[in-house]
C-alpha cells in the first residue's frame, strides 16, 4: 500500500539524461530461471494454502531485496510471476509475452546541493536547515533548478467550485511560489477529501495559474498521522514517474520546478510580517471544517536543488483468461495487485540492522492470492467475460505501473468493465468479513456482497473512511479512466481491527513485514476464494458494472 504523503514531481523536457536500463547477464538469468523453476514446482504440487505460502516465500525472500521497481530483485519477482502464470495456464497479455515494460524516470535529490532561504520585507534573509526545517522535492523534469519568487498562501489549495469551494479565487499566482496546507478541509466527505487533498492536484491547478514553485505546510492531524521524522526518513530514496512512448515523463503541473515541505517550526517564518500569523491560520486549518482563505505573503523564498536522474524500465506482468461468450469475451475484468515494494532501507543497514523491506503482506500476499484465484478460474471452467490478471510495478512510487497500464492498456480501456484490486490483505486473523473500498460507488457493491456471501463471509462497510483508502491504491488509476473498481481487504471483525492497527504501527513499510509474521495461509486461501467468487460474478453478470446515479467519482471521471 502506498504511503500517505506523496510530494510528486513536475516535468520539463531535458536533454542531459543518460539512460541506464537495468540488464542481467546470461549467467545470472540461468541461475534465476533454475531457482524459479524449482519454486514454481513446489507451488504446483501443493494445496491452495501451501501454494500461497510458497509464492509469498519466493517473493518476500531476502534475495528479492524488497522488490523496488527497477531493481534486480523486482525483475526476479516479475519472472517468477510470469512463470507461475504460464504454469497456471494463463495466456500472455503483454507486448511480447508476459510483460508490459514500463519506462520509469527516477530522481534522487542530492542532499549536499540543497538550499532554501526566506527573505522578509525588510530584507533579512534566513537560511533553513535541510531535513530539519524542510525537505526539497525537485521536479523530475530537470536535473537542477534555482528559484527565487514571492510567496502566496492559498489555504488548502483546493479548487472545487462545484462544491462551492475555491481557494484560488481572487489570488494572483503568476510567477509565485504557492504555500498550502497538506490535505483538504474536513467539510469534504472523506474520499472526496483525499481526492482534493492530493498535493499533486493542487500543484497542477497552481501551475495552470502561473505558479513556479510550491511549499506544503503540515496540519496538526497530518503530523499526528506521519511525524516529521518519518517525512525526512530515507532522503536517498528516489522519486519516480513513468515516461511515455513519446519520451515525455508524466508530470502534473510541470511548470512548478521545485517543491518543498516545511516543518511546523519553520513554517512561521513564511508568515513573518503578514496580516495573519502561522499560528492563526494553522488553528483555523485544524478546526473542524476550517479552511483559511489565501493571501499574499510579504516574503521571498529561494530554493535550489540538484537531482541524480536515472531511467530504468520495470515490467507489469499480464496474464489473460479468455472468456467463453462470443460477445462478452471482448469485455475484460481486471484483477490487480502490486508486485513491487519499497526496497532496502540503507540507513538501517548502515547501523548493522536488517534493512530489507520484504513486503510479505504488502503485497506478496496480494499477488499470491490473485494467482490462486486465477488458478481456480482456469480450473473451474470458462467465464463469460475475459479476465486480465495484472501484477503491477511502481505502486509504492505513486501507482505508476497501474497508471501506465491505464494510459496504455493491453486492451481498449472501454472494454475493461471493472478492476478488483488486492493490496495488503492482512491474513493474521481468521477473518469472517471483508471490506471492499469503493463498494458504495457502483453496482460492484451489490455484486461483491453476494459473492462474499457465496464464499461464506460478509461484506462490511469501510471502517476507516477518514483514511480515504479508495483513492490510495492501484485501482484508483482505473477509476480515473471511468472504470468502476473496488479494493478488497480482510475485515475488522473477529479480531481483525486489532491486527490491522498492530500491523500498521509495528510492521507496515518496515523490514519486519516478512514471512516471520504469524501468517494464516489457510485464511489466505479463503481470501483467494472470495476474490474468485467476486471475479466470477462480474465476469458472468449479464450487464457490466455501472457507477451509481450521481456518484462523485463516476461523474468526475465520466469524460475521461
Ligand atoms: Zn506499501
Amino acid at each position: 500500500m502506498r504511503k500517505f504523503s506523496k510530494v510528486s514531481a513536475s516535468v520539463l523536457t531535458l536533454g542531459l539524461l543518460t539512460a541506464c536500463v537495468y540488464q542481467q547477464s546470461d549467467d545470472q538469468s540461468t541461475s534465476y530461471d533454475r531457482e524459479i523453476a524449482a519454486a514454481t514446482k513446489t507451488a504446483t504440487g501443493a494445496d491452495a494454502a501451501a501454494r500461497i505460502k510458497s509464492d509469498v516465500a519466493y517473493l518476500a525472500d531476502d534475495a528479492r531485496e524488497g522488490r523496488e521497481a527497477g531493481s534486480a530483485g523486482y525483475e526476479q519477482a516479475a519472472r517468477y510471476v510470469a512463470a507461475r502464470m504460464e504454469n497456471i495456464g494463463l495466456q500472455p497479455g503483454g507486448e511480447n509475452g508476459w510483460y508490459q515494460q514500463v519506462p520509469l524516470r527516477a530522481g534522487v535529490t542530492r542532499q549536499d546541493k540543497v538550499e532554501m532561504s526566506v527573505t522578509t520585507a525588510d530584507g533579512e534573509t534566513k537560511l533553513l536547515a535541510n531535513l530539519e526545517d524542510f525537505r526539497l522535492f525537485p521536479s523530475l523534469g530537470r536535473v537542477s533548478f534555482e528559484l527565487s519568487a514571492p510567496a502566496v498562501f492559498i489555504g488548502y489549495g483546493v479548487h472545487a467550485p462545484e462544491a462551492g469551494h475555491d481557494d484560488f479565487d481572487g489570488l494572483d499566482l503568476n510567477g509565485k511560489i504557492v504555500v498550502f496546507f497538506s490535505g483538504a478541509p474536513t467539510s469534504f466527505e472523506s474520499e472526496q477529501r483525499t481526492h482534493f487533498g492530493s498535493s499533486a492536484l493542487t500543484r497542477k491547478e497552481a501551475a495552470m495559474r502561473g505558479a513556479i514553485g510550491s511549499i506544503t505546510l503540515l496540519t496538526t492531524s497530518r503530523v499526528k498521522r506521519a511525524p516529521w521524522e518519518r517525512l525526512v526518513a530515507n532522503p536517498q530514496r528516489a522519486s519516480k514517474t513513468w515516461v511515455g512512448p513519446d519520451g515525455k515523463a508524466d508530470i502534473s503541473g510541470s511548470e512548478i520546478v521545485g517543491s518543498a515541505v516545511l516543518s511546523m517550526d519553520a513554517s512561521s517564518m513564511l508568515f513573518a510580517g503578514s496580516k495573519r500569523s502561522f499560528k492563526e491560520v494553522l488553528a483555523e486549518a485544524d478546526a473542524k471544517g476550517g479552511a483559511p482563505k489565501g493571501f499574499d505573503l510579504p516574503v521571498t523564498v529561494s530554493m535550489k536543488g540538484v537531482l541524480d536522474i536515472t531511467d530504468v524500465t520495470s515490467p507489469n506482468v499480464i496474464g489473460i483468461i479468455p472468456g467463453s461468450d462470443p460477445v462478452l469475451k471482448d469485455e475484460y475484468v481486471v484483477l490487480s495487485a502490486h508486485l513491487d515494494h519499497i526496497g532496502v532501507n540503507e540507513s538501517l543497514q548502515k547501523e548493522g540492522k536488517d534493512g530489507i523491506n520484504n513486503g510479505a503482506l504488502d503485497n506478496a500476499m496480494g499477488v499470491a492470492t490473485m494467482l490462486e484465484a486465477a488458478k481456480r478460474m482456469v480450473e473451474e471452467g470458462p467465464l463469460k467475460r475475459s479476465v486480465i490478471i495484472l501484477a503491477v510495478t511502481g505502486e509504492e512510487s505513486g501507482l505508476l505501473g497501474a497508471d501506465y497500464f491505464a494510459h496504455f492498456p493491453a486492451v481498449p480501456i472501454d472494454s475493461i468493465v471493472a478492476d478488483v484490486n488486492l493490496d495488503m490483505p492482512l491474513v493474521l486473523h481468521s477473518f469472517t468479513d471483508v471490506i471492499a473500498f469503493g463498494a458504495e460507488h457502483s453496482s460492484l457493491g451489490g455484486i461483491v456482497k453476494a459473492a462474499a456471501k457465496q464464499a461464506g463471509v460478509t461484506l462490511s462497510p469501510d471502517p476507516i473512511p477518514e483514511q480515504g483508502l479508495f483513492t490510495r491504491s492501484d485501482h484508483y488509476r482505473f477509476v480515473e479512466k471511468g472504470v468502476p473498481s473496488v479494493f478488497l481487504v480482510t475485515g475488522f471483525e473477529n479480531g481483525g481491527e486489532e491486527k490491522f492497527q498492530e500491523f500498521l504501527t509495528t510492521h507496515y513499510h518496515k523490514p519486519s513485514d516478512d514471512t516471520g509474521l504469524p501468517i494464516l495461509y489457510g485464511d489466505a486461501a479463503r481470501f483467494a476464494d472470495v476474490n474468485y467468487e467476486i471475479a466470477r460474478a462480474i465476469a458472468n453478470a449479464p450487464a457490466r458494472p455501472t457507477w451509481n446515479e450521481g456518484d462523485f467519482f463516476g461523474e468526475l471521471f465520466a469524460s475521461e
